[in-house]
């Protein structure tokens, strides 16, 4: 199984991950700029960030054998504090950067009109540049705020095919799916999706324009949750092509869009990792 892990935040991770990671199968990750917890309080913190996002990261994945790419925005969280928002001046900068393959994350945390500002002038920033966009959808209110998204990237103008709203559930698939766009999935230990509810959406909508991804960040997450979807389908009768397609060649055709994705050389498991009982899962 090789898995291209669309969003994953490794800047809060540990090395051992990157090696369980590589050993189980990942061997492509995006990671996209947001929140990091402590809320930043001028554009140099997020400048420190991004170069960390397209330097130290794909380094550090690399000694793994993965792909890092990343994706560059002023996140929705701190779209709303005045100190952060002059960094915007500075994401086209990053945009412009080889290993960026999209912008985001972008769209709603808590719907405000700085929120709203943000997010328009970031799309627009996608189109100019002619990337992908990545939209992260709100933990309350998921339903409105899924709405409120498509109609942000209907004004804008971008192609929905250029775009993945991220963190959908049974209730908000249908209306991203119609509207052209990119379903994400983000696959959590207890909240948001598990690898079962995943399997049966998936057996209702197949395997279309849907990216599946374990967003793991600084909380409680788990990097491995891919592998555990790829495995929970093959149990529920997918085929290997089936699992294939949606973790990694549905992330591959998205991210692709960018012009920019380098996969040269990872596209097989590497051979350090292929022969090991660690890539069999142990069995
Ligand atoms: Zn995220």
């Amino acid at each position: 199984m090789r898995i291209f892990d669309p969003h994953i935040h490794m800047t809060s991770r540990t090395t051992d991950d990157y090696m369980a990671m590589a050993a189980a199968g990942v061997r492509a990750v995006v990671e996209p700029a947001f929140w990091v917890g402590q809320p930043r309080t001028n554009p140099g913190s997020f400048a420190d960030y991004f170069d960390s996002l397209v330097g130290w990261e794909p380094h550090r994945a690399s000694q793994f054998g993965i792909r890092h790419h990343a994706t560059i925005a002023l996140n929705p969280k701190e779209a709303n504090d005045a100190r952060c928002t002059p960094v915007l001046d500075l994401v086209p900068r990053y945009l412009a950067k080889e290993s960026v393959v999209a912008v985001g994350e972008i769209g709603y945390d808590a719907m405000t009109t700085e929120e709203d500002t943000a997010f328009a002038a970031q799309l627009a920033m996608a189109v100019s540049f002619a990337l992908p966009a990545l939209v992260h959808t709100p933990h309350r209110d998921k339903k409105r705020g899924t709405e409120r998204s498509l109609a942000v990237v209907v004004e804008s103008g971008i192609d929905p095919g250029r775009v993945v709203i991220d963190h959908l559930n049974e209730l908000t698939i249908d209306i991203v799916l119609e509207a052209g766009c990119w379903a994400g999935f983000s696959i959590y230990p207890q909240t948001k999706m598990s690898p079962d509810r995943m399997v049966e959406i998936l057996k209702r909508y197949g395997t279309e324009r849907i990216l599946v991804n374990s967003a793991a960040d600084w909380g409680r997450s788990d990097p491995l949750l891919t592998v555990r979807t790829g495995e929970a389908m093959l149990a529920a009768g997918f085929t290997p092509d089936d699992v294939d397609k949606v973790l990694w060649r549905n992330p591959v055709d998205f991210y692709q869009q960018s012009g920019r994705l380098n996969l040269a050389h990872v596209t097989e498991p590497a051979a350090s990792f292929a022969g090991s009982s660690i890539a069999r899962g142990g069995q």
